[in-house]
């Protein structure tokens, strides 16, 4: 079918300008790695652990790939190993070590600022008996190293602490942790995640025992990770199989993505070379927000030796990080309100909660994470939408969190709840009771039958579509729009009770012309 008949698609490609601002998430594969990865799976499928030719051959491609990650972190070869991401390696680390002192040695002191890959492990171990301890963060989420002091004890046999942080790109003084955690005899593990690619990254000279590293944070490949273990640090298997990285982490190995690592690091220079120029984007970007917003408060610390010079994380009193980020969505940005990996949960992130901020202040702060392709005119444009934003020049949609959508609202004769979900997401869950059904490229059929009167609320999987439809009927004049965050399947998640109860329930199929 033609586009002309499209009105809503046709609205959508009026802002069809893509800025993306959210590389402390992911970045794009970059034209070397994806170079080095098409030459492998191409040419290179032998198996790494055959001794003929071929299999030698993809031996030698994956020891290139170890010597190049080494040489990006200022390590040895051999005490490299690839796992399959670094929530991998931070699991195989904190579990193993684990079990190597334990019942000796129960405690680990960490931070609660870390990871999820590293809090909900810790978790898992508390259940096994292991005692963990948090050191607190300043304002700033420094780690305070006078409490650090104070909680190690002969009980404790590791710690682990992050370089910088995701959300809000705080540094970690490492070298001074781990001469901590040397005076006591302890080991030491940092997740360098966020840090190889945008700081200098040096394990030898930090002196830990672990260290962990995801290619997908660097301009490489999504499904492989690393982990650096210290030679002569306890360290026993994770997967048991075959002979593979040393014995250590069995499986074959993953060639392509492997030789992408490697290709990714050997940029690593180029990126730090480049942190300068990000770095000044970042504080033009910062003195834009200030203009526009006066009172909004920087969370990420301002100076330099202390902060990732890509990462922002800035709360805006007064305006929902929902609302602004389903905003900027539809005009092209992607920024993101924590991390990626809480997306769609409506929870507070625990790291602002862990600085300091209050609930409410989590909720209007957004994270902005610049990258290599990030250009002035990313900055200009992404300003220019929020400014347009908070000086009102934008349709205000409302937006309800999953744990809000409840049986008053489900069953309310005052809301119109209206689903367009893509017909593959139909076939695979249930409705809303009460909901209308359209397709999502068509809603132009039915203007005439939605209520002008009523609050619309609009639905579909992941709360993007919706989004998009939403500002399409505030152009249309409807005047009371709401959104659900993070979509249906943040809601079945969440309160999958009332989705078990009442999902399917009277639901209407609009026909176009009715
Ligand atoms: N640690 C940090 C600080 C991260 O930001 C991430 C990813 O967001 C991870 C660990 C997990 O990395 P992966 O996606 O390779 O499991």
């Amino acid at each position: 079918m033609e586009i002309q008949y499209f009105e809503f698609l046709k609205h959508l490609i009026r802002f069809n300008r893509y800025v993306y601002l959210d590389h402390n998430a992911t970045t794009n594969v970059s034209s070397r790695v994806q170079r080095e990865m098409n030459r492998v799976l191409k040419d290179h499928y032998g198996n790494p652990s055959s001794f003929y030719v071929i299999g030698r051959k993809s031996a030698e491609i994956m020891e290139q790939a170890r010597g190049q990650v080494a040489s990006a972190i200022h390590a040895d070869p051999r005490e490299i190993y690839f796992t399959a991401c670094a929530t991998e390696s931070n699991n195989a680390v904190l579990k193993s070590v684990s079990s190597h002192f334990s019942p000796r040695k129960k405690k680990i002191i960490s931070t609660p600022i870390e990871h999820p890959s590293v809090l909900n492990t810790l978790e898992y171990l508390e259940t096994q008996g292991i005692v963990v301890e948090y050191c607190p963060v300043d304002r700033q989420g420094r780690v305070r190293l006078a409490e650090l002091e104070k909680q190690m004890d002969e009980q404790t046999f590791l710690i682990c602490c992050m370089v910088a942080n995701n959300e809000t790109g705080v540094i970690q003084d490492i070298a001074a942790i781990t001469k901590i955690a040397r005076r006591h005899d302890v080991l030491m593990l940092t997740d360098c995640v966020q840090a190889l690619g945008k700081i200098p990254v040096d394990v030898h000279e930090w002196g830990v025992d672990y260290a962990s590293f995801s290619a997908h944070k660097l301009y490489g490949p999504k499904g492989i990770g690393a982990l650096y273990v210290k030679q002569g640090s306890p360290f026993t298997p994770f997967l048991h199989g075959g002979h593979q990285e040393s014995g250590l982490r069995a499986g074959t190995e993953s060639l392509h993505n492997i030789a992408g690592f490697g290709a990714a690091c050997q940029d690593v220079d180029k990126l730090l070379a480049d942190a300068k120029r990000i770095r000044a984007l970042k504080s033009q970007l910062i003195q834009r927000l200030k203009e526009i917003k006066p009172d909004c408060v920087i969370n990420s610390p301002e100076t330099d030796a202390e902060c990732l010079p890509n990462t922002l994380s800035i709360t805006f009193p007064g305006v929902e990080n929902a609302g602004l980020m389903g905003m900027l969505d539809y005009r092209g940005v992607a920024v993101s309100a924590g991390s990626a990996c809480s997306t769609g949960e409506d929870k507070p992130s625990h790291v602002l909660k862990a600085i300091g901020l209050s609930n409410q202040a989590a909720r209007e702060t957004i994270r902005v994470s610049l990258g290599h392709s990030t250009s002035a005119r990313d900055i200009q444009y992404m300003t220019q939408m929020f400014q347009d934003y908070v000086e009102g020049r934008t349709p205000f949609i409302n937006m309800i969190t999953p744990a809000q959508l409840n049986e008053t609202i489900l069953f309310d004769e005052q809301t119109y709840i209206l689903d367009v979900r893509p017909p593959d997401d139909r076939k695979r869950f249930k409705g809303l009771p009460n909901s209308h059904e359209v397709s999502p490229f068509s809603v132009e059929k039915y203007l005439d039958q939605l209520p002008k009167e009523k609050q619309i609320l609009v639905v579909c999987p992941g709360g993007g579509l919706s989004f998009m439809v939403s500002y399409y009927l505030k152009s249309k004049g409807f005047k009371r729009v709401s959104n659900l965050r993070g979509g249906l399947d943040s809601w079945r998640k969440r309160r999958n009770d009332l989705y078990q109860k009442y999902a399917g329930q009277n639901i209407t199929v609009l026909q176009p012309g009715k």
